[in-house]
């Protein structure tokens, strides 16, 4: 039976996000100034519309309602993802959070079966006939490499004993 994930991860990146690297332009409860925070607000947005992860991060802040009480999450303030939240539950009903969570998963792997190529029925075949040509064939004797053993030692002296006694009958 398939296992259902009720986790969404945190989405991670190789690239630098600007929450990351400055997490207070995203904390706009901190500015008392209404027209200020306006203004944070709308940069906020902009940095987010540029992240490569805002859609997971997005999936992220909504399952994870404690964690994300303040500040602006993938280009929604606390208000919006309230909003967000309800239309989840309406839709797939309390248990969204594992809904989305198992269609991710479904959909990495199927990503990952489909950059899997199979094997071709030729490429086995060619594989097989490989295997057999060198199991057939000896490896060769490569004495530069190979260290001297006793039964090589042996198996020279009878080898230059053969030779000397074929040339010793050849000159007689
Ligand atoms: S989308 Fe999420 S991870 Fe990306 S900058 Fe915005 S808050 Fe940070």
């Amino acid at each position: 039976m398939r296992s259902s994930s009720t986790r969404i991860p945190f989405p991670t990146t190789d690239t630098p996000t600007r929450c990351a690297d400055d997490p207070a332009l995203f904390a706009i409860e901190d500015i008392p100034d209404e027209k200020e925070r306006v203004k944070a607000l709308a940069q906020a947005k902009r940095a987010c519309a540029g992240c490569p992860i805002a859609t997971d991060c997005l999936k992220w802040a909504l399952a994870n309602k404690t964690l994300t009480q303040t500040g602006v999450w993938a280009a929604t303030t606390v208000q919006q993802r309230g909003v967000l939240r309800k239309k989840l539950i309406r839709r797939h009903g309390p248990g969204w959070v594992a809904v989305i969570a198992d269609a991710d998963r479904l959909r990495q792997e199927r990503e990952q079966a489909a950059r899997v190529q199979p094997v071709s029925v030729r490429e086995k075949a060619m594989a097989r006939l490989e295997e057999e040509r060198l199991t057939a064939s000896p490896a060769p004797y490569e004495p530069w490499r190979e260290p001297m053993t006793p039964a090589r030692q042996a198996q020279n002296r009878r080898l230059l004993l053969a030779g000397l006694t074929t040339n010793a009958k050849a000159a007689a």
